[in-house]
């Protein structure tokens, strides 16, 4: 017998399933290999002349502004580090509004004109690249200018090798913008951010401190993102035009087994997938990747990978190379891997936990409740500045985890909803609750509680309950925003986050300056806490976000309930978020303007392809397959009925019937998609166009996988053209 491809796909999981065992331990040690691939402190230490690496580091270290006179000598060291393990090429390496990462590259060769070559690098090529910027979304701004774009070199996040078969690139991690100086990526707003919250939060601090305390000389924001994701065998990923053009199944009716029994989640990972995570961990580990957990998530075939968190820029940097990364090492293993926030309807999605915590260069963790008053005291204000900021813009918070891909995922029950609300744990809920109140004393179980004017809230460590189902948890000492979704970048929800606490901070700032001298220190900045925590508190929700009853709640309390992607990109362009990003130099109104264009465009795009896609399967496999069946069922029949006259054939002409119904079902749902995709929603304003789209494409989408599904339940295994969930989610 021939196999059909699908089933010469599925025959050979099994054979491959070995292969895991093949992969040979490298000799090195981890200690040994960590960020050899990245030009680190050891790296400059050892290229660098001493007085220009003492200048990089004030640079890298304090966010001193790069003398310009170091910048050849830098660059003709990291070239020199580079060509010692092997680089030809540089590349000025970016974030572009495609949500992905983007790169030129040019080799390091001159040739001297007597037909020999030298490698060069100058300060230049280092600090500045002018990539043709005319493909990259820029959601108009670069049209009315010109289309050239410029990258510059971000210090702050490391070079790094990249190795592929026949060669090594120097990887320059750089910030995109057009050549007026607005920003076409999402790293510029995300380091201007950080220098917004930097300033307000040193004022914070300055306002707060005690006699003879050493001023804070600079805060930043700590990252650590959780990475989702689901890997499936390479082969049955090129048998579904679904998975390769959209990244996500567009049709599939349910396996028999999927994730009911929760035996997945942290069971044995099988094999073939250990290989690959191993695999993938040495090769983070060499870029200074500083991965450290790995497991099995709750759907089949899904895990879950999480670096310890570092400053956010690298981390943002990092999640990107990651991303890269599970995609490269997976083909190595004969894996896809898939970072779709919902490949399969009926399992749980992916989603990429934001871990998000507030530093000083001293060391300390701002949204550490700590162990005595002072401490106490600048984690409350902290506390309640980002408990105001959250509440005040609910609307961008929801906006930077707003996606096409996202809108399965979000409010469907095995993830957080649209709704933007934050759990504080039992204890902090407490205490939040009797500052409110102005009990004087209160009974925590965690630990005593005053809160008399002189002496603030003892507040316990470490006891953060667990609630999986909030899109925003304090967990400790930092806060997990865990809506964001698996394959996104996440520059965007933290530059809304600075940005937002910035804000907050500098209008907490304003109060406390503005209390006479004798009352900052005697309860002042309590009442101020207070106020605020009032004023707030509706934020605050300490049960089930799956709950319908919450949904009901939320709206009374008059929290933003934005389904969806167009709804949340429908309250962006508002004064409030313009002036908030103009104020703090974060994105101007031209800059933000732009990036709703950018978003809106983009996600129509996903639309526009998913429903091509749909079509072309549905009307190129599944109508033959449909056709095919019938064919077969009528043959049998007509051989039942000449072979043996007055058989009983009742059940196989239902069958038949049901068939040849769903064809004429199929066909009317082809043709609806297909009229909806040629006859667009005639709207000039993105956002609004985004909206109609989605309502006329959505559904017939929606109506053409329920007839598809069910004619897959009915038609024999060998005549489906494409792989079916139970074969798709089985990695041995
Ligand atoms: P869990 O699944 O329990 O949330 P994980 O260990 O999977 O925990 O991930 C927690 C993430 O939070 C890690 O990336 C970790 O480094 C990060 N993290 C821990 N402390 C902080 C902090 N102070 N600021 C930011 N991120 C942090
Ligand atoms: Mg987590």
């Amino acid at each position: 017998m021939t196999l059909t491809p699908r089933q010469a796909a599925v025959r050979s999981l099994a054979a491959k399933a070995t292969t895991g065992e093949r992969v040979s331990i490298p000799e090195e040690s981890i200690t040994e290999t960590y960020g050899a691939f990245v030009f680190n402190e050891a790296a400059q230490r050892k290229f660098l002349p001493g007085n220009v690496y003492k200048k990089l580091r004030r640079t890298i270290n304090q966010g001193e502004t790069l003398d310009p006179s170091i910048a050849d000598s830098v660059a003709n060291a990291m070239k020199n580090w580079a060509v010692s393990h092997g680089a030809t090429h540089y590349s000025h390496w970016f974030q572009p509004m495609t949500g992905s990462t983007a790169e030129k590259q040019d080799s390091f060769i001159t040739p001297t004109g007597t037909g020999t070559a030298i490698l060069e690098f100058s300060g230049k090529e280092l600090t500045q690249g002018e990539p043709d910027a005319s493909s990259l979304p820029s959601g108009g701004i670069r049209v009315t200018f010109e289309a050239r774009g410029y990258t510059a070199w971000d210090p702050l996040s490391p070079a790094f090798l990249r190795h592929s078969p026949n060669g090594v690139t120097l990887t320059i991690p750089t910030a995109f913008c057009s050549w007026t100086g607005d920003a076409l990526d999402t790293k510029t707003p995300l380091l201007r951010s950080n220098a917004a919250l930097d300033v307000q939060a040193r004022r914070v601090l300055d306002l707060i401190s005690e006699p003879g305390e050493a001023p804070v000389e600079r805060v930043y924001t700590n990252v650590g993102a959780e990475q989702e994701f689901f890997l499936i065998d390479r082969e049955l990923f090129y048998l579904r035009p679904d998975l390769m053009a959209c990244g996500r199944t567009l049709f599939g009716a349910a396996p028999p087994k999927g994730q009911e029994q929760d035996d997945h989640y942290f069971a044995t990972t099988p094999g073939r997938v250990m290989a690959f995570m191993q695999d993938l961990e040495r090769r983070l580990w060499q870029l200074g990747i500083p991965i450290k957990t790995r497991h099995n998530e709750v759907a089949p075939a899904q895990y879950e990978m999480a670096p310890i968190f570092e400053s956010v820029t690298v981390a943002c940097d990092h999640n990107m190379l990651m991303m890269d990364l599970l995609h490269e090492v997976a083909r190595v293993h004969g894996l896809k891997c898939l970072l779709h926030e919902k490949p399969y309807r009926g399992l749980n999605g992916s989603g990429k936990h934001n871990n998000y915590s507030v530093g000083t260069d001293q060391g300390h963790n701002l949204l550490d409740p700590g162990t005595n008053p002072h401490d106490n005291l600048r984690f409350m204000i902290f506390l309640t500045a980002l408990i105001a900021a959250v509440d005040k813009h609910q609307d961008l918070l929801r906006s930077t985890v707003a996606s096409a891909g996202n809108d399965h995922r979000l409010g469907a029950h095995e993830a957080p909803p649209a709704i933007i609300s934050i759990f504080m744990g039992s204890d902090l809920q407490g205490v939040i609750e009797a500052l409110i109140s102005g009990s004087d004393q209160a009974k925590l179980e965690g630990g005593k509680l005053h809160l008399g004017v002189s002496s603030l809230p003892y507040l316990p460590r470490d006891t953060t309950d667990r609630n999986r189902t909030s899109p925003f948890a304090f967990t400790g000492n930092k806060f997990e925003f865990r809506a964001p979704g698996s394959s996104q970048s996440l520059a965007y929800p933290n530059y809304v986050l600075n940005t937002i606490l910035a804000e907050s901070l500098e209008i907490m700032a304003e109060q406390i300056e503005a209390l006479p001298g004798a009352e900052r220190k005697s309860g002042g900045v309590q009442n101020i806490i207070r106020k605020t925590l009032t004023q707030h508190q509706r934020i605050l929700f300490p049960g089930d976000n799956y709950a319908d009853a919450w949904t009901a709640e939320a709206e009374k309390r008059g929290l933003l309930n934005l389904r969806d992607t167009p709804s949340a990109l429908g309250v962006l362009n508002t004064p409030k978020n313009v002036a908030l990003f103009a104020k703090y130099d974060v994105l101007s109104e031209r800059e933000w303007l732009s990036r709703t264009a950018i978003v809106s465009e983009s996600y129509m795009e996903k639309l526009r392809v998913e429903a091509r896609v749909a079509v072309d399967m549905a009307a190129t496999l599944f109508l033959p397959a449909g056709l095919r069946a019938q064919h077969k069922t009528a043959d049998s029949l007509s051989a039942a009925r000449g072979a043996c006259k007055g058989l009983n054939l009742e059940v196989q002409i239902n069958h038949l019937t049901k068939i040849a119904n769903l064809i004429s079902a199929l066909q009317e749902s082809i043709d609806l998609l297909r009229e909806r995709i040629a006859n667009p929603p005639a709207e000039d304003d993105p956002v609004a166009a985004s909206k109609l789209l989605a309502a006329g494409l959505i559904p017939a989408m929606a109506q053409l996988r329920g007839v598809v599904d069910s004619l897959e339940t009915l038609v024999a295994d060998d005549l489906w053209p494409v792989p079916k969930y139970r074969e798709l989610i089985t990695v041995h």
